[in-house]
């Protein structure tokens, strides 16, 4: 393992389901595989949620309806 392999941390923009008085949100989620393998999956948030991830939409997100705790995660 080489300095060279650690690579800056890439996020991606993930949508929860809105259940209950929780409207859905946008999260961030630590990408691991190429985006093209985690299109539409569901993966575990960085706030703990579960949120569909949505390759389209970039982290950190121009969106105004945005986790803050994911926020402060990323930041
Ligand atoms: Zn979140």
């Amino acid at each position: 393992m080489s300095a060279s392999t650690l690579a800056a941390t890439t996020f991606v923009a993930a949508r929860s389901r809105a259940h209950g008085p929780t409207s859905a949100l946008w999260h961030a989620v630590e990408l691991h595989r190429p985006t093209a393998e985690v299109d539409g999956a569901c993966e575990l948030t960085l706030c703990g949620s579960l949120a569909r991830i949505d390759v389209e939409q970039s982290w950190p997100t121009p969106a105004r309806d945005v986790c803050p705790a994911c926020v402060v995660l990323t930041s």
